[in-house]
């Protein structure tokens, strides 16, 4: 096997839904589960088809509470291409023998592949033969293509092939009891004997999505089967073939879709066009062709390169082909679920990607893992992602004034118009008991979004984009900052109450009725972070943008002394011994008995849901989901915190930062895939044989599914850019920091060898490194010089400039942590 495939060769029933979403093929505009072409939703299997940024809102009595939720909505599933066997019933895997099974994801050229050899009772053995894309260019078209080859037999066959509309939001038991029928029927149309139409609505956003179908059949080169049988109902159609196939005579079956919705730009309406789209299309091999070439571009800009020796005995081991192929997994599925094709839509990344039904569809915080991915090899994909959060700032004002703030407040979960989407209340499936959810109160999402706006402008310097449309939202959210913190006198500091910090096991103190915590550390800092860099706005934009901002927000003198004077006074929790509390009050808490629980549950990542099933809750002790304090050295350079604490007036001393890791990382379940990233991350210069093992661990969180069950609802977008990122940015110690890219690279010992290709400043930099020598070369072009700093030296860099450097000290110190 390739690193370039996923491949299973046995049909595990038990298995397929994680493999459907992990086979999922997409283009940013819409993705398809992995499901076989003859699978139906039941236990084993979840066909799903989702658009980006198609949602639709339901309500449900639950618990007594109507509750109202938003999903992205499951679609028709155009993928049905059923078989028929000499008049038995329609092929179902399960009843025949099965002589061979192959499925591939051919990551490189973006398909997926099955080749499947059955016998049935009668001892005829045929061959079925697949491959399907979802089109990475031409972002309405996916196709099937189906060869059936009769080895040993002679006899009738019947081939079906329907759009079914039959579906509903079913894929998370979680949810089972939330209403899930989001789609109602418009219509359905033979348009001739190769295509038909489905048309259906969602519900309550009245989205009117269409999907047409050409299907034909080859004997060779020629066409066959003129006149289908048409069965219909409400929201199914079908056309089904019946033919008299010859013993080795292959049969070739292609069916090509097109599918719209009102929401898409430049159309007419969403049935004309997608019949249009499937009328006008080649054939498949034809149309495939660009398809393929697009990934490929797509991977020269994505491609890493690594040297890496077996590593270890431990489960999950791996070895340079499996490493790339996960990191090539992740790659592969990010690109799915924010293409470069998809630029113009008005989207950003779901937590889950567009490949399962789980936190439906909602977009977090997450994408703080995924743009410094994106920045340095396809700017141009974060700038569009964040046009998304821009278009979402009204809403974000209203969310703050509501709230009795001003500024923006962003919510924790986003969806179609950026409103709160969080839930209100959320089962715990352990207990079967519904919880309120406070997990809105993670108002720390809103620097997130501040933080990826100066990112993406460090390492693009994309000063139009900062000053129409980065600054704006910067600044809201630095005021909705201001107006959050309040100044407690007795202490001559100012405070944030209320809040959760990326910690979700913590939401309340413990016995208090009223949700959220005080001085959540990281909310605290960031809200620091993000206030001072509201205020080097004015030196960055200059006196011209900057006074027009000051008009168009009603910025005055005396609020921006606020600001300033917030950036001196914010309370930080500190314990004792000078480790950084995770909010105030931490200290205090009971500290939690590890092995006690590892001893009575074979997993304890969901501590949350274990206690809550107990009748108790990790309120009351020590214990974290995922990284809280820590995302602070994941985040911030350790000559940023100082400077920031400095003018806190808290003493801070770095070499206190290995204390703090060490002290949060014994108290963390990582129930999130995102804890392992950071922990990994953070650990990567004091711990290096530590980071790599969580490293192996996070990348391991989808492809083996270690969190038992969550990959088949959704894949964690976040968790899969962070690890490829881990690669990109912390083995190579890069930082995009005032003007520099600083480089200062860490491989972890297994890995021999690390190359890749970094976009900077409009410079393509191509990077090679061994634990002992450094090489950079820029790419020939007409941009202009960058400076580029290594150990502590800054030297300019111009385009065909290269450079070779030794790293007599391996691993010298990092900027960063
Ligand atoms: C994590 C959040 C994350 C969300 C979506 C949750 O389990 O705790 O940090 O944003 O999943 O990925």
């Amino acid at each position: 096997m390739s690193s370039w495939e996923l491949v299973y060769t046995e049909y595990h029933p038990d298995r397929e839904r994680l493999r459907e979403a992990l086979c999922t093929t997409g283009n940013g505009y819409f993705a398809t589960r992995g499901a076989a072409p003859e699978a139906r939703s039941d236990d084993h299997h979840y066909p799903g088809t989702y658009v980006a940024g198609c949602f639709n809102r339901l309500a449900t009595e639950i618990a007594g509470r109507t509750v109202v939720n938003e999903s992205m909505v499951n679609l028709p599933n155009w993928l049905p291409l059923e078989l028929q066997l000499h008049e038995e019933a329609w092929l179902d895997l399960s009843q025949f023998e099965i002589l061979d099974y192959r499925q591939a994801l051919d990551m490189h050229r973006g398909v997926l592949r099955r080749e499947v050899v059955l016998r049935d009772p009668a001892g005829r053995e045929t061959r079925i033969e697949q491959w399907r894309c979802v089109h990475m260019r031409r972002l309405h078209l996916a196709m099937l293509h189906t060869r059936v080859v009769l080895q040993n037999w002679s006899g009738p066959i019947r081939l079906r092939s329907a759009l079914d509309g039959r579906v509903a939001n079913t894929g998370v038991s979680r949810y089972s009891d939330l209403n899930s029928q989001h789609l109602r029927h418009l219509d359905r149309r033979v348009v001739d004997p190769e295509c038909i139409t489905l048309q259906v609505e969602t519900n309550d956003s009245e989205i009117r999505i269409a999907q047409a179908a050409r299907t034909r059949l080859y004997r060779g080169e020629t066409q066959v089967g003129s006149a289908p049988l048409i069965e219909e109902n409400d929201d199914y159609i079908s056309q089904t073939w019946s033919l008299e196939l010859e013993r080795n005579e292959p049969l070739q079956v292609e069916k090509i879709v097109a599918l719209y919705t009102s929401r898409d730009d430049a159309i007419y309406r969403p049935e004309t066009e997608a019949g249009k789209a499937v009328r006008d299309a080649p054939r498949a091999a034809a149309l495939s062709v660009d398809h393929v070439q697009t990934w490929e571009q797509l991977w020269r800009r994505f491609s890493f390169e690594l040297d890496h020796a077996p590593n270890g005995e431990h489960e999950g081991r791996l070895d340079k082909e499996r490493t790339l192929r996960i990191l090539r997994l992740h790659v592969f599925h990010l690109l799915q679920t924010c293409s470069p094709a998809a630029m113009d839509l008005d989207v950003s990344v779901p937590a889950r990607g567009l490949h399962g039904e789980a936190y439906r569809g909602h977009v977090f915080w997450d994408e703080l893992f995924i743009f410094p991915l994106l920045n340095l090899r396809m700017p141009a994909i974060t700038r569009a992602l964040l046009q998304y959060r821009y278009r979402r700032l009204d809403e974000a004002r209203r969310a703050a004034r509501e709230a009795g703030y001003s500024g923006a407040m962003y919510p924790w979960q986003s969806g179609s118009d950026g409103r709160e989407e969080s839930q209100k209340l959320h089962l715990n499936p352990k207990s079967g008991r519904w919880i309120p959810d406070n997990s809105r109160r993670q108002r720390h999402v809103n620097s997130a979004i501040a933080f990826n706006i100066w990112q993406y402008y460090e390492v693009t310097e994309d000063r139009e984009f900062l000053a129409f449309v980065g600054a704006e939202m910067i600044l809201e959210i630095a005021r909705f900052w201001s107006s959050i913190a309040a100044y407690d006198g007795a202490r001559g500091r100012y405070v944030i109450k209320g809040v959760m910090g990326p910690d979700e096991y913590h939401d309340a103190y413990p016995d208090s009725q009223s949700g959220g915590l005080d001085n959540n550390a990281y909310t605290n800092v960031m809200a620091v972070w993000v206030l001072r860099r509201a205020l080097q706005l004015k030196t960055l934009l200059g006196d011209q943008r900057w006074d027009e901002l000051s008009e168009l927000l009603s910025l005055d003198t005396e609020e921006l002394s606020r600001w300033r004077d917030i950036c001196e006074k914010m309370f930080v929790p500190f314990h004792e011994d000078g480790i950084i509390s995770q909010f105030e009050g931490y200290a205090e808490l009971e500290e939690f008995d590890w092995s006690d629980y590892r001893s009575r549950y074979e997993d304890i990542q969901r501590l949350d849901r274990i206690l809550e099933a107990e009748n108790d809750t990790p309120n009351r002790y020590k214990v974290s989901k995922q990284a809280d304090v820590l995302m602070l050295f994941y985040l911030l350079s350790a000559e940023e915190l100082q400077e920031l604490f400095a003018d806190l007036d808290y003493r801070f001393d770095p070499d206190t930062i290995p204390r703090n890791i060490d002290y949060y990382l014994q108290r963390t379940s990582h129930g999130s895939t995102l804890s392992r990233v950071v922990h990994s991350w953070v650990l990567s210069r004091s711990d290096r044989e530590g980071a790599w093992q969580l490293f192996c661990d996070a990348l391991r969180s989808d492809i083996d599914d270690i969190q038992g069950g969550t990959t088949s609802e959704g894949i964690h977008a976040g968790a899969m850019a962070g690890t490829v990122d881990l690669v990109q940015r912390c083995f190579t110690g890069i930082e995009t920091r005032d003007n520099v890219l600083w480089l200062n690279p860490c491989l972890p010992e297994p890995l021999k060898r690390l190359g890749l290709q970094i976009h900077y400043r409009d410079q393509v930099l191509d990077l090679d490194m061994t634990a002992t020598q450094l090489r950079i070369k820029s790419q020939e072009c007409a941009a202009l010089p960058i400076r580029v700093g290594f150990r502590g030296e800054t030297i300019e860099f111009s385009p065909g400039d290269c450079r070779e450097l030794e790293l007599d000290t391996p691993c010298g110190r990092r900027r960063k942590v």
